[in-house]
């Protein structure tokens, strides 16, 4: 494993950093604003509730050691979580700061100069003093949540192996962040962290009859998978785009791994999340001249964050609100997208406006409308049960209907925040390092759990 396929100079230039890293002195005066509050809400704030002040407190008095500790004492990816979180919504949302009507803390940037400074000059996860213990735990994807869980299971002296189907680990943070947020390569080099605690990775395809040898094979299993594919445009037409259609995360993975350092001049993303807004801005710094993104509702109705939109009305992005892809048609000179104007009605149904479509002629079409559960692979864990494609589990301990089956991540919230996967994992690892911790405890936990009766 290494992070050379992230280095590609084109990328580094097209997709410079969004927010500069603090310089030394800029940290601790910073800091220095911080008012150490007692009962600190923005660490209630963060999934995996880091000590903020804690690790502001050792900036501050120029221990960049001790703050990256504190950090990863709570989340063993405080390195990505630093650049990718958003922290307006979480812990500098939570600040106090707020309420005197002053700027809050920027405690996602002094984060991240804790952690850089801390792995450029060496600095590694501090391995906990522990007995090695025989037992075994696979992790299925290595994503946030199979990464957290890993390292935590490992940290306890079991013999924990990371398995997914791609060729490097990390999952999103390595191939679906913007790489304006988090380099592949940074990625890559948390994830080198995790392996020196002792954590095994392997590049193996999961399938159903992996499963039932997993679980033979191993004391316990924790399903990090994540989603599936992004959903299909369901358009007349669409079947003819060819390569001119392609999804979000496979855009985004394309220039990531430099496969893809250009792309044509007119784009369209269809969808108004998060990645939608990464595959259109990405679009245009790749050298797209016009970038529009399409939504079937209104501004207010998006799953973006509101830092997210305005980012991307700063590179230039159009926004076409209420309007439904309807008929597609591919000819040499590009693609002709029909869409008909729609509203919400009171019951929240999209309605037709009569006499109001629109036709759009584009080179490319980017649809970023959700991802699918993985539920035919979730469906062959062995009584594991599922609600709409997510692994049901005891929210205390990640325990699946399947006592030897845990999970976390977004094969279980859904598709929510690297942070929330990270908190996931964490409290998986405790849950299965409590089921296989002694013979008494282990047979308290067996069987049907009274939350699923
Ligand atoms: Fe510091 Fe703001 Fe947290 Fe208070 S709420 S400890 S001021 S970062």
């Amino acid at each position: 494993m290494n992070g050379t396929f992230a280095e590609h100079p084109e990328i580094a230039a097209r997709f410079p950093d969004l927010h500069p890293p603090f310089d030394p002195r800029a940290a601790v005066v910073e800091a220095n604003r911080c008012l150490n509050c007692f009962d600190a809400p923005c660490m209630g704030a963060c999934p995996t509730h880091i000590d903020v002040p804690k690790f502001i407190k050792k900036i501050a008095s120029a221990n960049v050691t001790g703050s990256a500790r504190t950090i990863l004492e709570a989340n063993v990816l405080g390195a990505s979580c630093s650049r990718v979180c958003p922290v307006e919504v979480l812990c500098e949302g939570a600040c106090v700061m707020h309420g005197r009507e002053e700027r809050p803390i920027e405690i996602g940037r002094l984060q991240r100069f804790a952690m850089e400074t801390y792995y450029s000059s060496g600095g590694r996860i501090p391995l906990r003093s522990r007995p090695e213990r025989k037992q075994s735990i696979a992790c299925i994807g290595s994503g946030p949540a199979s990464l957290a869980c890993a390292a935590e299971l490992r940290q306890q002296g079991f013999q924990v192996t990371v398995m997914d189907r791609r060729s490097f680990p990390g999952g999103l943070n390595t191939y679906g962040v913007a790489e304006y947020k988090l380099r592949a390569a940074d990625s890559l080099h948390e994830v080198e962290q995790i392996r020196e605690l002792g954590v095994k990775f392997e590049t193996r395809k999961i399938d159903a009859g992996t499963l039932d040898h997993l679980e033979r094979d191993f004391d316990a299993v924790f399903l990090g998978v994540g989603l599936g594919a992004m959903q299909r445009l369901d358009v007349e037409g669409v079947a003819d785009a060819g390569p001119a259609l392609m999804d979000a995360l496979e855009f985004i993975a394309g220039y990531k791994t430099g496969k893809r350092l250009a792309v044509a001049s007119r784009v369209v993303v269809i969808g108004a999340g998060n990645t939608a807004i990464d595959a259109a801005v990405a679009a245009k710094r790749l050298g797209a001249d016009e970038v529009t993104i399409l939504y079937r509702r209104q501004r207010e109705n998006i799953s973006a964050f509101d830092f997210e939109y305005e980012h991307a009305l700063k590179e230039g992005i159009t926004f076409v609100w209420e309007m439904l892809p309807v008929r597609l048609t591919s000819a040499a000179s590009g693609l002709t997208l029909i869409c008909t104007r729609v509203r919400t009605d009171a019951s929240g149904r999209l309605v037709p406006v009569a006499g109001a479509d629109l036709t759009i002629q584009c080179d490319v079409i980017i649809p970023a409308i959700g991802q699918s559960p993985l539920f035919e692979l979730l469906q062959q864990a062995r009584g594991v049960k599922l609600d709409k494609g997510r692994v049901i589990i005891d929210r205390a301990t990640g325990q699946t209907s399947n006592p030897r089956f845990f999970a976390g991540g977004d094969c279980v919230n859904g598709g929510r925040e690297v942070v929330d996967a990270v908190a996931d994992g964490k409290r998986a690892a405790l849950g299965i390092a409590q089921w296989l911790g002694t013979p008494a405890e282990r047979s308290a936990a067996t069987g049907t759990p009274p939350w699923l009766t």
